[in-house]
This record gives C-alpha cells, structure tokens and sequence, in this order.
C-alpha cells in the first residue's frame, strides 16, 4: 500500500505558481487531513482557518480508519466502484472550489445555484452527494424532489460568511429596523425595508426573506436582484456579504454615505439615533476570509510584471479591488470570460486558488494566475475529502444514508419563496 494521501495537490506539486512566483501556502497545516482537525473548534486550514465553527453547528463525527489510512489510489478505485454499483440513484455535484481529488469523481461542476438546480435534471438519482458546504445542501435539498435524499459527506464544512449571519441576529435586527421605520408602505407602495440574502445564508435566513417579502441573491444576478428589492421597498438589508452588497449598489449609483453597515454585536447595528434614517442599503458586517485577502497592491504588482494583464476579481472581494479589477464577476462568470478569449491572455484572477489552478490547466494557451501569491484555499471546501466522499458512497451501497441535510418542510416552504422570486427577477431590457 502507498502511504496516506493528507496533503492537498497544489501544495505537493508546486514548486512556483502559474506566473512564476515561488509557492508559498498561508499556513503548515495545510499539509494535514482534514479529519484532525475534527472535534477542533475550527474549520481547518485555509485562509479562514482563524474562523471559529459556531455553537450548535453541525459536527462530523469521526471518519472510520479504514478511510483516513486508505492511500490516494485505494480511495479513488473505492469510489468508482460504489458509483458504479449506484449507476443513476446517486449524482455527485462538485463545487468550483473543491479540490481536484473531488472534482474529478463529479458529475457536475458549477457554482452553488448551477448545482443546486442541475441535481433536478438527475430523474432516477434518489441520493443528491453535494460535494460543497452546509447552506450548498440545505439549497439542493430545498429545491430536491421530496424523494430524494442530499448528503454532505464531511458535516463540519461549513461556510465562514455564512455563519456571519445567524437566524437571531438577523431577527433582532428586524425588529430594531421596525421600531426605527415603522411598517407602514409609503406613497409609491413601498414598504420600509427589504430583507435580501446572498445565496451564501443559511435555510433560515432564506425562509426569513420568504417570510417578509425578501428574495434571494447569487453573484450573477445582485444587480437585477438588487432593482427589484428597491422597486418594493424604500431601502434593502442586505447580509451575510457586506462586499457583494456595497459592490452591487455601488454599481446602480447608491452613494457609500447611504450604505451604513450594521454590527449585529451592538445596539442599533453600533449606530446613534437617526444615522440610519437617511439608509438606502443597509450591509451586514458579514465577508468571505478567502476574498478578503485580495488586494490593490497585488493587481498593481500583477500589472508591473505583466504588462496587459487581465485582472478578473469576484465581486465578494472589497470594493477598492473590484475598483482597481479589469472586471468583477460570479466564478461563472471568470470561467466564461477566461474560455471567451479568443486571443492568448494574460489573467490574474481574484477568487479561490482550486478554481484558478484548475482553470490554469485546462486552458493552457493563457496564462492563468492566482492574484494571491500565498497558496490559502477555502478552509471549508477543503473539509471535503476523498477519504469522506468513499465513505458515503459506499454507506450509500450497503443501504444506509449518513449525513443527511434536510431542510424542516415549514423552512424549506418560505425560503423557496425566496428562491422563487430570484428566478423570476428578470434582468431589464
Ligand atoms: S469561499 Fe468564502 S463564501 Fe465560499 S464557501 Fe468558502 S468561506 Fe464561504
């Protein structure tokens, strides 16, 4: 047997990243398995390994031996082989940002929404396997026929941002906007705020927007979303992603002295008396730690070592990098623009190091760079490993149906509301 597979390929293979720099990766830890960390109040390593998993989330309970000492080769063969007992009753989604290890075993590759909704075009699949994080699932599950049953194989990878934004805070915070501007519609029908979640929240926050006439938001579509939100409404509380919702509105002309953020930790959001009356988006103090490392310095670096660079940045990075950025878009979007260009390009991209890596590689007539010199993945994503993903497969082939996310029918009911009125938020002509 070859020895243990712990380490994550970029950081083995690499000696230089694609433009050139030596690798250098955020922390030693990323050399370790993901099932040590489990039972350690953190996420594991990666750029938001300092993120704290919250109370009362769900834990992975300890991932059998047989699966943490199997070698690389043992687990893929495992896995391919109970995929192909299973055939059509199981469908493997992959999230853009897992690791090729997990990719590679996928049915479908996408963003969270792209999966969420290719998991319907599965008939016969009754187990939807969504390699990706907690709300990822709870999404598939709330749009899944009722039938059919989402595993998570690692149940610790959450999602950081996601976790900025709990159902009681959100709540308190409501009633605090209540109280401050009322509830009653203004001339035009109106009514005094919003409530509109990133698709990166939680199945309860997304009931909450159900619930009080809100809607649901992905990176592709913000804008659109974001219109919709002010013909109905007099302002928008946006959260978990303070980024995304001050680049989104930045970009439909609200000024940034109308965009208070709100601190769930103190009274009125940490604002005195009537500074939030004159609010048209009023932004969580919620952020993504792996686009948060993304900075001017390093565009202008990118653009001093390559001249006519391309610099493509996802719009949860902060505002002064989306600024400086050639563009922003959704991961959906820098895939396309990368397999637009008919020209060989330069690109420095903003956003996850498995997606730029695995974008570097397929389209090998650019050249394709992390903007981040430091090699520092998705803490959470990387929860998903191999050794796990054989794990429920072959749980799934003796009869049994671990880690199952399922959305309470009452939650599921009021976030697909939510959801709902996204896909009928048509952009404008
Ligand atoms: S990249 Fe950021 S927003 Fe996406 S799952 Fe990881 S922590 Fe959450």
């Amino acid at each position: 047997m070859t020895s243990v597979d712990t380490t994550i390929r970029l950081i083995r293979t690499t000696g230089r990243d694609a433009a050139g720099r030596p690798a250098e990766a955020c922390s030693p830890a990323l050399a370790r398995a993901p099932w040590e960390f489990d039972g350690v109040l953190q996420y594991g390593p990666g750029s938001s390994m300092g993120d704290v998993i919250p109370a009362g989330a769900p834990r992975q309970g300890a991932l059998p031996e047989e699966y943490r000492t199997a070698s690389a080769e043992e687990l893929h063969a495992r896995i391919r082989a109970a995929k192909r007992t299973l055939g059509d009753r199981v469908v493997i989604l992959g999230h853009f940002y897992q690791r090729d290890e997990i990719v590679q075993h996928a049915d479908f590759l996408g963003d969270s929404f792209q999966l969420a909704n290719a998991a319907q075009t599965v008939p016969d699949a009754e187990a939807i396997v969504f390699c990706g994080v907690h709300f990822m699932a709870e999404t598939a599950d709330i749009l899944a026929r009722p039938e059919q049953r989402v595993i998570l194989p690692n149940l610790a990878a959450g999602c950081s941002m996601a976790d900025m934004a709990d159902a009681d805070s959100v709540e308190e915070c409501w009633e605090q906007l209540e109280a401050l501007y009322g509830t009653e519609s203004d001339a035009a029908g109106r009514v005094p705020v919003i409530p509109v979640t990133y698709m990166n929240s939680s199945a309860a926050l997304k009931a909450f927007c159900g619930r009080h006439g809100g809607i649901v938001c992905t990176s592709s579509n913000a804008e659109t979303v974001l219109e919709w939100a002010f013909e109905r409404g007099q302002r928008v509380l946006f959260f978990p992603d303070q980024h995304l919702g001050r680049n989104t509105a930045k970009k439909l002309g609200v000024p940034l002295e109308r965009m208070p953020m709100w601190d769930p930790r103190r009274p009125l959001g940490g604002h005195a008396g009537d500074a939030l009356l004159d609010a048209r988006v009023i932004l969580w103090h919620g952020f993504c730690s792996v686009h948060k490392r993304f900075t001017v310095a390093q565009i202008e670096q990118a653009r001093a070592e390559h001249p006519g660079v391309r610099v493509i940045v996802h719009p949860e990075c902060p505002m002064a990098v989306v600024d400086a950025a050639d563009e922003a878009g959704s991961t959906d979007h820098i895939r396309r623009a990368v397999a637009a260009a008919s020209e060989p390009t330069t690109f420095a991209i903003g956003t996850e190091i498995n997606m730029v890596n695995r974008l570097a590689a397929e389209f090998p007539q650019h050249e394709i760079f992390c903007l981040d010199p430091v090699v520092c993945p998705c803490s959470t994503m990387y929860r998903i490993h191999p050794g796990y993903l054989a794990w429920v497969l072959e749980a799934l082939v003796r009869g049994e149906t671990p880690n199952v996310i399922a959305v309470p029918d009452a939650v599921a009911a009021e976030a697909r509301i939510a959801l709902e009125r996204m896909l009928d938020a048509k952009p404008r002509a």
